[in-house]
């Protein structure tokens, strides 16, 4: 007796290519996270539980179906792309925390900075909206170094009354 294909295989193996070959196209539109991760769930988990129901049947009747090889290609498939998005989404929650912690570095330099502003007003006697260089400011700091944007952007000291800024972070802001 010829054995029988499991419809469930062929449709994890299906789902398992589509996947990949919607992703292509949803990424151009919705941009790579939003495009692998609506693929991965539409496709990649229907994949996964196609496959493993594929699994189970043939398992219970291995004498007259087939198509393991179909559900563990799907299966696998299926498990790639959802674990890759989750990664992705990972990735991006970390650099959201780095990029977080890199402007809170920078408005507490900001702020140390606009304190050794407001020294360097007392101490030099200037009025109110004198420009301040970078060379007034170092006896302000330990070891003399004014520090800087930990994102490399630069800083305008700008005169005593306005607030220093970033070039990248922009103002300081008071929280
Ligand atoms: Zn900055």
């Amino acid at each position: 007796m010829q054995k029988k294909t499991v419809g469930l295989a062929a449709a994890s193996l299906v789902l398992g290519i589509l996947i990949y070959v919607v992703a292509g196209q949803l990424v151009q539109h919705l941009g790579t996270v939003t495009g692998d991760g609506i693929a991965a769930i539409v496709f990649g988990i229907p994949a996964i539980i196609c496959g493993h129901l594929a699994k189970s049947k043939i398992k219970r009747n291995p004498a007259q179906l087939k198509g393991g090889g179909m559900a563990i290609t799907g299966l696998v498939l299926g498990y790639l792309a959802v674990v890759g998005t989750l990664g992705l989404a990972i990735d991006i929650r970390l650099e959201h925390g780095n990029n977080e912690t890199s402007r809170k570095i920078c408005v507490t330099n900001l702020r140390a900075i606009n304190n050794a502003k407001w020294q360097w007003e007392f101490d030099s006697g200037k009025p109110k909206g004198s420009l301040v260089k970078q060379s007034d400011l170092t006896i302000y700091f330990k070891d003399g170094v004014v520090p800087t944007c930990p994102k490399g952007g630069s800083y305008s000291y700008n005169p005593t009354g306005v607030d220093p800024e970033c070039s990248i972070h922009g103002k300081l802001k008071v929280e």
